[in-house]
């Protein structure tokens, strides 16, 4: 069988300092920063990986987490296959951001759209404030994938992906 290319817009999206352009980072360049600039707008990497038969090609649009992007933020997610919505686990209120934006998605977002739900900097377990019983139960309740990340250490960002790319609806 012959291996067919799909294309997939991915848009990434949380509260500023959660770790979305660490995450795109490590993903597409396996590069981290420590001092990572913050985003201005919305910026795209790309990267392939092959899924079973399959190359997806995806198109990761990074955004920027604050307030003033709020109103930009439907031209992103509008027409994108998946969005990765991200906290901090050690910050609760990024959480409560998280959930915020996954309600603004289900209530105006494409209604096919792939969501995952996303706990960085898994590296600091010591500092955790989000409990991942309460991330994994809400997860449940929406039917969405969930998994706790480390940009740093670039623990899970390719199982985050490959759970993405499951769920890609192929249409030859
Ligand atoms: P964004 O505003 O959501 O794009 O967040 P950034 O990717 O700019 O990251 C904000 C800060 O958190 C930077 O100092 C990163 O180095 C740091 N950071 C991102 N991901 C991780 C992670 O998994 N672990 C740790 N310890 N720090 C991270
Ligand atoms: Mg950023």
């Amino acid at each position: 069988m012959e291996s067919i290319q799909i294309d997939s817009k991915v848009v990434i999206l949380g509260d500023s300092g959660v770790g979305k352009t660490s995450i795109a980072l490590r993903f597409t360049q396996n590069e981290f920063f420590v001092y990572q600039l913050p985003t201005i707008g919305a910026q795209c990497m790309d990267r392939i990986i092959k899924v079973g038969d399959n190359m997806i090609n995806f198109s990761i649009w990074d955004t920027a987490g604050q307030e003033r992007f709020r109103s930009l933020a439907p031209m992103y997610y509008r027409n994108a296959v998946a969005a990765i919505i991200v906290y901090d686990i050690t910050q609760m209120n990024t959480f409560e951001i998280a959930k915020n934006w996954i309600n603004e998605i289900l209530e105006n977002g494409n209604p096919n759209v792939i969501l995952a739900l996303v706990g960085n900097k898994l590296d600091l377990e010591q500092q955790r404030n989000v409990k991942i019983k309460i991330a994994e139960d809400y997860s449940r309740e929406q039917g969405i994938i969930f998994l706790e990340t480390s940009a740093k250490t670039g623990d899970h960002i390719d199982d985050l992906f490959i759970e993405i790319a499951k769920k890609i609806p192929i249409t030859p």
